[in-house]
């Protein structure tokens, strides 16, 4: 299937100073800097210097328990929860916006929302990036859909499976006051998908310059368990510096909630810790 044109979260190219005809816009990205490009803020690419693209809804609809009791929407609502400002965008057009905006970034990362429920127009839009740019494309996802032609293009694959406290309770609904036509039961099933895991750990074991990493997100060990039983001992493929333990939190404050038992588990099991630089130096953003 062919298209041309893809699902963008408002605003989804970013940080950038230039659009699609190359003129300079009338603002500065939300970093403060006069340039486009951030840093990714987590995982085994922390500290590179990108470009991103968010794509527009996701097939999950997260939200988390804080310890003070607190109710911890996914950080990017707006393209999940309530794509009402997303925009169909012309794949040239897009193309166009990040070849005006890479500069000296040759790092590009796909985020969501979920990447891969549009997986034909983020194929066309990366091979013909590719054609005209060397360049390294990312791809975060929560990892239940596979697609085949679209993982051909990416060259890492960061991973984000949801565990159990992902999953939109009433408890929690009632507390948000979100109204969403999610049934717990359903979208416990959905938010695991081990096969398609598989496809994108074995992908990256069998294609020379690939690579991936399993980035969970934690609040309590009783997560830690349920990571090593119903995730890791069901996937082969992988190292203990692919797992990548990050704290629950979209602030600063909800984030030292939290991040000491991920720091704690990482080093008691070789794994990774992640922090949120992001949320750190830009204060968690959006388009940064
Ligand atoms: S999978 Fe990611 S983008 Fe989708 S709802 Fe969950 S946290 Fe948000």
């Amino acid at each position: 299937m062919t298209t041309d044109y893809i699902f963008l979260a408002p605003e989804a190219v970013f940080p950038i100073t230039k659009d699609e005809n190359g003129n300079l816009m009338d603002t500065n990205p939300a970093t403060g800097f006069s340039f486009a490009g951030t840093i990714q803020g987590e995982g085994k690419m922390a500290g590179v210097p990108v470009l991103f693209i968010r794509t527009a809804g996701c097939n999950l609809r997260c939200m988390w328990l804080l310890p003070d009791g607190e109710v911890s929407l996914c950080d990017t609502p707006f393209a999940s929860f309530d794509t009402r400002g997303e925009k169909r965008v012309p794949i040239e057009t897009v193309k166009n916006i990040v070849l005006n905006n890479l500069g000296k970034l040759n790092h590009l990362v796909i985020s969501g929302g979920e990447p891969f429920i549009q997986p034909a127009g983020l194929t066309s839009l990366i091979s013909g990036l590719k054609k005209e740019r060397e360049l390294h494309v990312s791809v975060e996802s929560n990892g239940t859909i596979f697609n085949e032609e679209l993982v051909e293009q990416l060259d890492f694959f960061s991973i984000s499976p949801k565990l159990k406290n992902s999953v939109p309770t009433k408890e929690k609904l009632d507390k948000t006051g979100i109204n969403i036509p999610f049934e717990p039961a359903q979208a416990d099933k959905t938010r695991r998908n081990i096969k398609a895991i598989q496809q994108f750990i074995d992908h990256c074991n069998y294609t020379e310059g690939k690579d991936f990493q399993l980035k969970f997100v934690v609040q309590n060990r009783t997560e830690l368990s349920e990571i090593e039983e119903t995730f890791l001992s069901q996937l082969s493929g992988w190292q203990p510096d692919d797992i990548v333990l990050m704290p629950l939190g979209s602030t600063p404050d909800e984030l030292r909630q939290t991040r000491m038992i991920a720091v704690e588990a990482a080093i008691e099991r070789g794994w990774r810790f992640s922090p949120r630089l992001q949320i750190n130096y830009f204060g968690g953003l959006a388009g940064v």
